[in-house]
């Protein structure tokens, strides 16, 4: 068998297309108004920055603008929550990006959480995510809701099927565990207390490694004709699963890089234009 390699990087393309064609039809239709995305880095992470100015990049791809707010490293919680309300009142940003990790001195959670609803396109509010695992509408959280759309693209239906999520992050390994049931999928969520984790992975039809570490799951934990998402990125172009050997026994894999993470960035982008749509056209 010859894994079926699902490749973010060609839907994520594919999507910008459609994505470009709504923000020149947006921009007819409001006297060229664009959506606009703020991304709000604090501190100077290289990673951070790096992330930041891709997400940029990727609004210009598609024709829309991007409001880059940059913090001091230094910024107390206050200040921060502060900034974040300005952006919520601002009629003419559609969409907030808080580039995460913020320096430990700041409550994540809290700034995260500020970030109103309808303009939480990177899907990273606490009622963001207990209306997506109600089942309500809300925009899902960027990286899992990426993975969602690339399985959907390839027609990989998780009804019936036993997905072993391995990571319990708020940002990835929670709300994909929840997208998976909303699918019907039976879930397994493991994490660094999981007794016998090689038992459980051995038991996936579909596996997302979310752990973040190099190659940490090994490929002979995986049952032959398992779907492997790999939402790692380390240096060196390695995921959290050790992808190699799967690539001759799974049925499809996630490329590292080029599968999950052109997804994440695109869903922002595609979340971002949806809002723009919404308040836009209610104009
Ligand atoms: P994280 O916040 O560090 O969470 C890692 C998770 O792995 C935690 O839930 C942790 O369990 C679990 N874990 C750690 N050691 C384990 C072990 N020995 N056995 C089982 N589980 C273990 O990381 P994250 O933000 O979710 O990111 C996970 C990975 O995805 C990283 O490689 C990151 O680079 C990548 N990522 C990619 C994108 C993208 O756009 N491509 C976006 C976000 C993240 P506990 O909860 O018990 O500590």
């Amino acid at each position: 068998m010859t894994a079926l390699t699902l490749d973010g990087k060609y839907v994520a393309q594919l999507t910008e297309r459609d994505l470009a064609k709504r923000v020149e039809t947006l921009k007819s239709v409001s006297a060229g108004k664009t959506p606009i995305l703020a991304t709000i880095l604090v501190g100077d992470d290289p990673a951070s920055a790096t992330y930041v100015r891709m997400k940029g990049n990727a609004c210009r791809r598609v024709g829309m603008e991007s409001m880059a707010v940059e913090l001091p490293a230094t910024i107390k919680t206050n200040d921060l929550l502060r900034e974040i309300d300005s952006l919520n009142h601002n009629p003419d940003v559609h969409g907030i990006l808080l580039q995460h990790p913020v320096p430990s001195h700041i409550d994540e959670r809290a700034a995260f959480d500020m970030i109103a609803l309808e303009k939480d396109v990177d899907g990273v509010t606490c009622l963001g995510f207990g209306r997506m695992s109600m089942g309500e509408p809300a925009y899902g959280c960027a990286t899992p809701q990426g993975i969602m759309r690339l399985l959907a693209h390839y027609d990989i239906d998780l009804s019936g099927q036993h997905a072993v999520v391995v990571g319990r992050s708020p940002i990835l390994g929670k709300p994909m565990a929840m997208m998976m049931l909303q699918e019907n999928a039976t879930v397994t969520i493991c994490h660094s207390r999981t007794r016998d984790l090689e038992a459980h992975i051995a038991r996936a039809d579909v596996l997302v490694g979310a752990v973040g570490r190099p190659e940490f799951i090994r490929a002979d934990w995986v049952k032959d004709g398992a779907v492997v998402v790999d939402a790692g990125y380390h240096p060196g172009g390695v995921g959290d699963v050790e992808l190699g050997p799967l690539l001759a026994r799974a049925s499809a894999v996630t490329p590292v890089p080029g599968g999950v993470g052109p997804m994440t960035i695109n869903t922002l982008i595609q979340q971002t234009v949806a809002s723009g749509e919404k308040a836009l056209l209610k104009d």
